[in-house]
């Protein structure tokens, strides 16, 4: 009888409008986190995380002064090798598209 890992690691995201330069990404877990010249940080990769690295990552993701890491849930690949569809946002409307001249063109 042999137990089958349930999980295979983790998916993290970085907002790097967040990201203030202050580099304790890259110290804790530099396989994934580079820095540029002025010590802000790119994810390296696509976010996934093998489960041998999740201590790492997960110190660099709660060190983190401005919260710019973002758990995004296990990594958990399918059996026949298609990603998990994701959650798909609606396209915000925008304002200063054709179709709101209606609305700008009622004027008294
Ligand atoms: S620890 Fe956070 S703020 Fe610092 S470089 Fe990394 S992502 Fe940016």
């Amino acid at each position: 009888m042999s137990a089958r890992a349930i999980t295979k690691g983790l998916r993290i995201r970085l907002d790097r409008t967040l990201c203030d330069g202050f580099g304790v990404c890259a110290k804790h877990a530099p396989d994934y986190f580079s820095l540029d010249d002025w010590g802000y940080a790119s994810l390296v990769g696509d976010g996934t995380v093998p489960e041998k690295d999740r201590d790492a990552v997960m110190r660099a993701l709660m060190d983190c002064p401005v919260h710019a890491i973002i758990y995004m849930g296990e990594h958990r690949p399918s059996e026949d090798g298609v990603p998990h569809p994701e959650a798909h946002e609606a396209p915000e409307p925008d304002p200063n598209s054709d179709g709101n001249e209606a609305v700008w063109g009622f004027v008294r």
